[in-house]
């Protein structure tokens, strides 16, 4: 077992103590360490401050455009390594290629959108000149200039390699060094990624750090310069935005928080429809990709009442072919969670849906694992709940089971779906199944101030297609209320 260390003041620090254990997914097995014990987070600010920063705001938004794109063409030299790391949190071949190749996707848009989109120059012009004087004399005008602090990125375990690559992109191009917080369970793949581009010295000095194991007194000593931009549970981002030095200081904090996300089938797809069938397929497959790990991931599927046991007797259908287990092994399709932490923290919450609703696929005690000890890995099944009085829900609304588990609800008309849909609090995404355009009309406006992102899908679309639970960085990412607020 090793210890992984931290990237501070550009030196490797390993930290002191006995640190956190980081196990293999599939075998429960120790492979690491952290430990930030002993790392001075003020001096790493400082580092970040004034080597990283003037290193970055003295490139113009091309070059850092440039430089992003050379990230990712370093990263992809090291394909076949970080595969085999993403393996050992249980990922499968697909899930990896969604959070790594879908981070060097994301950092070559960003890179384009700095060519294409920004200045040949270093700060930005806001809107055009105002006119405050009667002779034109004194007028106003405003510009975006760079931070002078440090872009501090704390990410969730769920996206290891995208949800650090989507947040360096742009502090890069906004000319901000980044202090890299990876979640424990999955930081070895961040920690790789971070050692390849520390060798390859793509980047200015001071323009990346990481911290492997807890932040310790890091956010006291934040500044109005700098940014905190967190993506994980809505309870520790609370706490993050609630810190008396974030307050004191207005910080800015940028949340990415869960959600209870919603698809709802419109009542004009029948059972046999193709939409009806795209319908379910995605259900599926949003409860089985990253076995149900995703922030966007279908928790409540919503479905006219007469429909619902079409529904779930469709999703059984599909549910029924997933084969859980070692995702290196011959036809597994799902692999576990990411730690036994989170399979018993996913059991607590399916406990707490289970008093709203009935089990109507899957057995959390009985279920088979190919290739590996049911025992030992964080094994957990797709499990399809179905709740027969959404409207007096509770738990089945706010609790994010973050496994391949979802509830079907049923609903009386579109202001009904409106109103289930709403009960999640504010979502990151949902998405409407329908060819009704005055349903999907009325379903737009009813759920927009409500999320982030909503995607209307049918028939003619569903050929191109990114798909329910897929953040494209051209578009925003991110959602009110419970998911945190942030973009
Ligand atoms: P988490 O427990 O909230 O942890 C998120 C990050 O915060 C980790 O890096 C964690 O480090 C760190 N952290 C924990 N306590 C902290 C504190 N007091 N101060 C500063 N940092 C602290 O979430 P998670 O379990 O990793 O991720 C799963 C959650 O993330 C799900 O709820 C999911 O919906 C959400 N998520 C949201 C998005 C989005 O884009 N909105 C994307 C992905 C995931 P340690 O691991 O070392 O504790």
């Amino acid at each position: 077992m090793r210890a992984l260390k931290s990237y501070a003041c550009g030196e490797w620090i390993e930290g002191s103590g006995k640190g956190a254990v980081v196990e293999n997914a599939v075998t429960g097995e120790a492979i690491g360490s952290v430990s930030s014990e002993g790392l001075d987070f003020k001096k790493m600010l400082d580092y970040a401050r004034q080597v990283g920063g003037p290193a970055l705001r003295g490139l113009t938004f091309p070059r850092r455009a440039e430089l992003i794109k050379e990230v990712a063409g370093v990263l992809k030299e090291h394909l076949p390594e970080l595969y085999e790391i993403a393996h050992s949190y249980g990922a499968t071949k697909a899930d990896a290629w969604m959070d790594i190749e879908g981070g060097l996707g994301t950092l070559l848009v960003f890179s384009g959108l700095g060519r294409k989109k920004l200045p040949d120059g270093a700060f930005l012009v806001d809107g055009d000149v105002e006119g405050l004087s009667k002779e034109g004399t004194f007028v106003g005008r405003h510009i975006w200039v760079s931070l002078e602090g440090a872009a501090v990125q704390i990410n969730a375990f769920n996206f290891p390699a995208w949800g650090m690559l989507e947040k360096l992109a742009p502090s890069l191009l906004a000319g901000m060094p980044s202090v890299v917080k990876p979640a424990t369970p999955t930081c070895p793949l961040a920690h790789r990624i971070v050692e390849v581009l520390t060798e390859s010295g793509v980047l200015p000095d001071g323009s990346l750090q990481l911290i492997c194991g807890s932040v310790g007194d890091l956010l006291d000593h934040l500044t109005c310069q700098d940014v905190v931009s967190f993506t994980g549970s809505a309870e520790t981002g609370e706490v993050i935005k609630g810190h008396p030095n974030v307050i004191r200081t207005s910080v800015r904090v940028n949340i990415e928080a869960d959600s209870m996300n919603a698809a709802i089938l419109g009542p004009d797809c029948a059972p046999g429809s193709r939409t009806f069938d795209l319908f379910v397929r995605e259900v599926a497959h949003e409860m089985t990709q990253k076995a149900g790990q995703k922030c966007t991931a279908i928790r409540r599927v919503l479905v006219a009442e007469s429909q619902a046991q079409s529904v779930i007797d469709a999703l059984r259908g599909r549910l029924e072919k997933v084969v859980v287990g070692d995702p290196s092994a011959e036809g597994v399709t799902m692999g576990p969670l990411v730690g036994r932490a989170q399979v018993d923290t996913a059991r607590e919450g399916l406990a707490a849906l289970a008093r709203e609703a009935n089990i109507v696929f899957g057995d959390p005690d009985g279920f088979e694992v190919v290739g590996a000890d049911r025992e030992k890995g964080a094994f957990f099944p797709p499990l399809l709940l179905h709740c027969k009085n959404p409207k007096d829900g509770d738990a089945v609304h706010r609790v994010e089971v973050f496994g391949p588990v979802a509830t079907v609800m049923g609903y009386g008309d579109s202001e009904d779906a409106i109103l289930l849909a709403r009960l999640g609090g504010g979502s990151l995404a949902a998405s409407v199944f329908s060819e009704d355009e005055e349903f999907v009309r009325k379903l737009t406006f009813g759920m927009a101030p409500f999320h982030g992102r909503l995607l209307v899908m049918n028939e003619a679309a569903s050929k191109e297609s990114t798909r329910h639970g897929t953040a494209m960085p051209q578009m925003v990412h991110g959602g009110p209320g419970r998911a945190g607020g942030g973009e």
